[in-house]
């Protein structure tokens, strides 16, 4: 996969894309490169794009933008490439989604055969835990082999996943009674456009829960402190030009802010600690007890119910 600067426009971001407030007054937070820095970021190459926390909302994007040419630049690959075996993505996992799920049916009074979507199901593991637990489940997701190995390999019908993205997927209005981002809106470009589509499936009452990166996580602050101690303005938030491509990092207030505008409150949101792969073994216990103490966990999960 070849990742030059060429591949891409550069978008100036004139308002933030949850609030709608200017972006003129937007703190510069640092700098972010596109490739991976590692531990010293003064060896860095490539294009230099500036980190941006809307002074309003809080929420960490890029301007300008770089957006591909082709998006299969970012996501044409095989499963099994984008979340290398280590991960143990591929495992059976019978806990997958399972806290999320639990939430939603408390949220929604759960009935069984209520219907859900899973927005970008990837290879089918929330898919599978949603049948499971008494969904009738649907799916998005443009990626071919992530839908081969969803219907092969999870056994869900191929007929349940539309091939499309968020802004192509067609379905009835008010027809959905939970709907779930996953690991998504981090990588579109327009967020707060895609839930306002999402929204309009959902029933009035649905629950639309969202999971994506915190500029909070501890352990960016603390790598951010590694990089400002060699003198250097680059931040570990965000990559909108490596893997894993995350464009943004939202806060409370930004969905707070969202649901203002979007006609739906927030029901309910917990930060998760997320297991930390390239922190010592040693030291994973002590930080995981500060993190979900001080809600600096690495994701967010956001409980939002349509009120309109
Ligand atoms: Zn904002």
């Amino acid at each position: 996969m070849s990742q030059t600067p060429a591949g891409y426009f550069f978008e100036t971001q004139t308002h933030c894309d949850m609030c709608g407030h200017s972006t003129e007054k937007a703190s510069v937070i640092g700098h972010r490169a596109s490739r991976t820095t590692g531990f010293f970021p003064r060896r860095a190459r490539g294009v230099i794009v500036p980190v941006l926390r809307c002074n309003n909302c809080g929420l960490y994007f890029s301007d300008p933008m770089p957006v591909p040419m082709d998006i299969s630049q970012h996501y044409g690959v095989d499963p099994v490439d984008y979340w290398p075996e280590s991960l143990n993505y591929f495992v059976e996992d019978p806990g997958y989604f399972s806290g999320e799920i639990a939430v939603a049916k408390r949220l929604l009074n759960f009935q069984p055969g209520m219907r859900s979507l899973d927005i970008g199901s990837g290879i089918g593991k929330s898919l599978r835990a949603m049948t499971r637990a008494g969904f009738e489940p649907f799916g998005i997701e443009p990626s071919e082999k992530f839908r081969q190995y969803a219907t092969e390999k999870n056994g869900i019908p191929a007929s349940s996943i539309q091939a499309a993205q968020v802004e192509t997927a067609v379905f009835e209005e008010n027809f959905f009674d939970f709907i779930t981002f996953g690991a998504v809106l981090e990588h579109v470009y327009h967020p707060s456009q895609c839930m306002n589509i999402a929204l309009k499936w959902l029933k009035p009452g649905g629950i639309l829960h969202v999971e994506v990166p915190s500029p909070d996580w501890l352990i960016a602050r603390l790598i951010n402190l590694v990089y400002r101690l060699q003198g250097t303005t680059f931040v570990t938030n965000i990559s909108p030009m490596h893997v894993p491509y995350h464009l943004y990092e939202f806060t409370v207030p930004s969905f707070q802010a969202f649901a203002r505008r979007s006609g739906c409150e927030i029901a309910h949101h917990e930060f998760f600690v997320c297991a930390q792969y390239h922190v010592p073994k040693f030291l994973q216990g002590l930080l995981r007890s500060i993190m979900s103490r001080t809600n600096t966990g690495m994701q967010l999960s956001m409980y939002l119910r349509k009120t309109g």
